[in-house]
């Protein structure tokens, strides 16, 4: 027969200390700490494998739970000396939910249990005071009521306000012992009343009732959001713990708190909390009075003026911190406490690992690595790497008060605040006149660089998590919510509505990419601070991980950027972004419209030292490391003029007139642009562009390598290959092209020639380009594109949904599509490297900066994961806890 009722406290060994899977956190830790000799209430568990059952057999409890329960009060009693409903003497119990992972405030609790008409009198015969009683007895009513008995809550806390008006009492403390009596009076009719039955008299009754509440409460709609919002499976259950109430409504001598073992917003080494003398615990969390601080040192730093618990009770003080030191080293993490004083004895109700700030966590792990009490292997797994993100970017200052006017998607972190800028090119030019901008579009494209870049933050009206507005924003490191659908945004107008509300172009807003929210008006920020903990966290990173970092990076602030944080090469850098330039985009228009190839050579030949330039740049930061480049990529139309003025500009640089630019434009139209005319196809139908690309490459590294000493490495890479024919026109381009530019120069520079494996042809094909190809790098943006046949651009509308249905277990644009699109890359690793072992392996994909990705690179024997500047960190921190895992 299974067991389900777990004993702790009183010397019980039951054997459920440290099983939260079986007893849930909260009771595996209550019967952790009562093993190693804390004071904990005697108490039981029922497991939640009960919880699972009792749903399965459809809510009735198997029979054979009857005789453990009774086994288990009968243990209280034993411990406690006192009876379960005995009118003398009674004992009360809590009954409290307790799953897995702590889920806060989202299940049931019922206190002070087992008070009925009689053992009310006893309890106020035993404890000596009267008003203490009745006030439990009226909680525990109230409590029962709303948990167990779904009565309607307000009623209740009206009969209590109304009780206090007709005494002309202004708080609960100047309740006497006959105003809670007449109160429990009142709260029996209102149960009656609203019932159709009086109050459960029989304590039995009253504990069922009370365990059927807190098992039924993992099927209450909030405990269902939480556990959708945070990946927790239906199945795992909550227990339900029984526990003897301590009381800390006994007088002075008497208290209730709650603590941290360490500063949770900080990291910093101190006692923090908060307690009450004479309360409950609910009275701490529920704000009807102000708690105290728990140390002289917070309380001074406030300029509070009521007693700490340090000075008020300093021997129960006294032992609080000992057992605080207790369970570090034991649960060797920062704890989350729960105490009660009772009559000046302490007692632990609850320890757990601590919620704590990216920044707190941080330091936790650094400090405990360095104290001995965990190893620096251990530190680096505590640490989310996510949460690093908080620390990269500015970020809201929690205490500042928000007015928010909507949400979007969180597509790039960071907060930013700024006047509302509707074009790019307003964006650059208030950006030049010294304002801060929010650059707010219905969706960007590769035009819009110029105002991303000059603005301090992008808000769309359109796109999801990898939309142009998303991807670059992260690149650049500029803060961006996308896709707010709710905007609607009047580009001739040049106002933004939200709602009812009305923004117009000049009016501040506020945008947090780490929530999606945006706010009106300047909410204020905080700076990061990357020194310290975090270089030495990112150091023991460094050490453990296997995989290379290296970053997607075009421009060479973004270079240095990334370098900061530690990126070893560039896995990507799109040469696209750098047709868009104001001096230039003329020559690349000229370019697409021209009629022939001569006319594409002059418009090309005019490209030819700027991009030279752009590389020489990259190369000087980039000195000595890896550095691939993609020849251009996009679809061609993404750079036609638009107005007449451009068209007359091209048309005068081209020196054609302007009805023959407009017939060429139309003739470039697509459909379908992202399967179209685009890649290295461009490079199939125009190989000038890409020897023109591949010239600049050579010159610029040459140039570098004399200038420096340190060549850098280029690896010169083809976009959307599906082919080994494809792979080996282009490569012959770039071979040429090198081979011209060495003879010049007279030196020769080491590089590579390889290509973006980004079409499931070319992932089931790689043995075969791997001929050609001598390197590959996933480029997983359009890999889960293509194989999902899902456009990254617009699945913004319909992926939430897939999520919310568990379609997809999370946004397979943000985290890789392990089983799909993962295998897609598994049989490419195999099928390349039986080709050309140790061929270069790498992801180039928005996924190379998501742990769980990273995770899966590791897995699969990549040589390195190449993510944008600020996920850099994120990347280091992540490989080295997959190399770690991987063991
Ligand atoms: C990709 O497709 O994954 C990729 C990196 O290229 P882009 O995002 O520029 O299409
Ligand atoms: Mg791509």
């Amino acid at each position: 027969m299974t067991k389900y009722v777990y004993r702790f406290g009183g010397g019980a060994n039951d054997g459920g200390a440290g099983n939260k899977n079986l007893l849930g956190g909260k009771g595996a830790n209550l019967d952790g700490m009562a093993s190693i000799g804390l004071p904990v209430p005697p108490g039981f568990t029922i497991s939640t494998e009960m919880c699972t059952r009792y749903y399965q057999d459809g809510e009735v409890f198997p029979d054979s739970l009857k005789a453990e329960v009774a086994d288990g009060l009968a243990h209280i009693e034993g411990v406690t000396g006192k009876k379960f409903g005995d009118a003398a003497d009674p004992l009360l119990v809590s009954v409290r939910s307790g799953a897995r992972v702590s889920m806060p405030g989202m299940m049931d609790t019922v206190l002070n249990l087992g008070l009925n008409d009689a053992t009310v009198q006893g309890l106020a015969q035993v404890s000596g005071d009267e008003r203490f009683a009745w006030d439990s007895y009226r909680r525990f009513v109230q409590m029962y009521s709303d948990v167990v008995l779904g009565l309607d809550h307000d009623a209740f806390e009206e009969a209590l306000e109304i009780m206090k008006e007709d005494n002309g009492f202004f708080s609960d403390t100047e309740m006497e012992a006959k105003h809670w009596k007449a109160l429990v009076g009142e709260y029996k009719t209102l149960v009656e009343d609203q019932w159709g039955k009086p109050f459960p008299q029989d304590v039995h009754d009253q504990l069922w009732g009370a365990i059927s509440a807190v098992f039924g409460s993992w099927q209450s709609e909030r405990a269902k959001v939480y556990r959708r919002l945070n990946d927790i499976p239906a199945e795992w259950g909550t227990a339900v713990n029984v526990q003897a109430m301590v009381f800390g409504n006994m007088g002075d001598t008497s208290a209730t708190g709650v603590a941290f073992t360490r500063n949770p917003a900080t990291g910093e080494n101190v006692y923090y909390g908060e307690f009450l003398i004479n309360a409950q615990g609910e009275d701490v969390v529920a704000g009807i009075r102000t708690p105290q601080y728990l140390t002289k040192a917070a309380r001074e730093e406030a300029n509070a003026k009521p007693l700490s618990m340090e000075e008020a009770m300093p021997e129960t003080y006294a032992e609080l911190a000992r057992v605080f030191d207790i369970l570090e080293t034991h649960y060797r993490d920062m704890q989350d406490i729960e105490f009660t004083v009772e009559r000046g004895k302490l007692w632990m109700l609850q320890t757990r690992s601590g919620k704590r700030t990216a920044k707190a966590a941080l330091r936790i792990a650094v400090e405990m690595a360095s104290e001995g009490l965990i190893t620096e292997e251990e530190a680096i797994a505590r640490v989310d790497p996510m949460a690093l993100d908080q620390l990269l970017h500015p970020s809201l200052d929690p205490s500042a008060t928000r007015d928010v006017l909507t949400k979007g998607l969180p597509a790039s972190p960071g907060a930013a605040s700024g006047i509302i800028v509707f074009d790019a090119d307003t964006a650059e030019r208030r950006n030049e006149m010294g304002d801060a901008v929010i650059l707010v579009r219905i969706e960007t494209s590769p035009e819009d660089i110029h105002g991303m870049h000059a603005a301090r933050g992008i808000l769309t009206a359109r796109g999801g998590m990898t939309s142009h507005a998303a991807v670059v924003a992260r690149g650049m490191g500029r803060p961006c919510v996308s896709g707010a659908g709710s905007l609607s945004i009047d580009n001739k107008e040049r106002v933004l509505r939200i709602g009812k509300r009305e923004l117009r172009e000049g009016d501040t807003i506020t945008i947090d990419g780490t929530s999606g929210e945006v706010m009106l008006g300047e909410v204020p920020t905080v700076q990061p601070e990357l020194v310290g903990d975090f270089g030495v966290l990112m150091g023991w990173a460094d050490k453990v991980r296997r995989l290379k970092v290296r970053t997607n990076a075009e421009t060479p602030e973004d270079c240095r950027v990334a370098r900061d944080f530690g990126a070893e090469g560039i896995g990507l850098c799109r040469t696209e972004h750098m047709f868009f330039e104001a001096s230039r985009i003329t020559s690349v228009r000229q370019m697409i419209l021209a009629e022939d190839e001569a006319g594409r050579r002059a418009a090309l030949e005019k490209l030819l030292p700027e991009q030279r330039g752009d590389f020489h740049s990259i190369f000087e930061v980039m000195a000595g490391l890896p550095v691939t480049i993609r020849l251009l990529d996009p679809p061609l139309h993404e750079f036609l003029p638009h107005s007449e003025s451009e068209f007359a500009e091209v048309a005068e640089a081209a020196g054609v007139g302007v009805e023959v630019l407009k017939r060429r434009a139309n003739e470039l139209h697509e459909f379908n642009p992202m399967l179209g005319h685009r890649g290295c196809r461009l490079g199939v139908t125009y190989p000038e562009i890409y020897e023109m690309q591949a010239r600049a490459i050579f010159e610029a590294a040459c140039d570098v390598a004399e200038k420096s000493g340190a060549a850098p490495i280029p690896e010169v890479m083809i976009p959307l290959v599906a082919t080994k024919r494809e792979l080996e026109l282009m490569k012959k381009v770039v071979d040429t092209a090198a081979e011209l530019v060495f003879a010049e120069k007279g030196r020769r520079i080491e590089y590579l020639v390889g290509t973006m494996i980004e079409l499931p042809r070319a992932a089931l094909m790689a043995d075969e380009i791997a001929e050609v190809g001598e390197f590959f790098s996933f480029g997983t943006n359009d890999l889960t594109q293509t194989t999902l046949g899902v456009s990254r651009d617009d699945a913004g509308r319909f992926l939430t949904q897939y999520v919310d249905k568990g379609i997809f277990a999370r946004d397979p644009f943000v985290s890789l599509d392990v089983e799909g699109v993962g295998q897609l890359i598994e049989i490419a690793v195999e099928k390349g490297r039986k080709t050309r072992d140790g061929i270069k392996l790498g992801i180039c994909g928005e996924h190379g900066g998501d742990p769980a990705s990273i995770a899966f690179c590791e897995q699969a024997g990549l040589d390195y994961v190449s993510a944008s500047p600020y996920r850099v960190p994120i990347a280091r921190l992540a490989a080295a806890q997959a190399a770690l895992k991987k063991g």
